[in-house]
């Protein structure tokens, strides 16, 4: 992994994670060092005794050292808050779109 001057980095910056990891879907990255990220989830119904599917979005930090692209998955940690809408981090790329086809 390269070296970035990224404070907001968990590898090169200051940046502690804390809290929950998931992995998502990358559905927006048109904005400069952020991403949207779809968190599929399922929630039991227990008037039904079944699983509910629920997909969730979140507003993820991207640092500079790690490039993603929409459909991507990758996995995202709780960190402090880091602003208004933001208090994930991209962690890291599971798997890239174009090579899966
Ligand atoms: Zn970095």
């Amino acid at each position: 992994m390269t070296q970035c001057n990224d404070d907001k980095c968990q590898t090169h910056g200051t940046l502690s994670l804390r809290g929950s990891t998931f992995s998502g879907i990358v559905i927006s990255a048109k904005e400069k060092k952020s991403a949207v990220v779809a968190i599929d989830y399922t929630r039991k119904v227990r008037k039904y005794e079944r699983l509910e599917k629920r997909r969730s979005k979140i507003h993820c930090h991207v640092p500079s050292c790690i490039t993603v692209k929409e459909g991507d998955t990758v996995e995202v940690s709780e960190c402090r808050k880091l602003s208004k809408t933001k208090a994930h981090v991209i962690t890291k790329v599971i798997s890239n779109a174009s090579n899966t086809g």
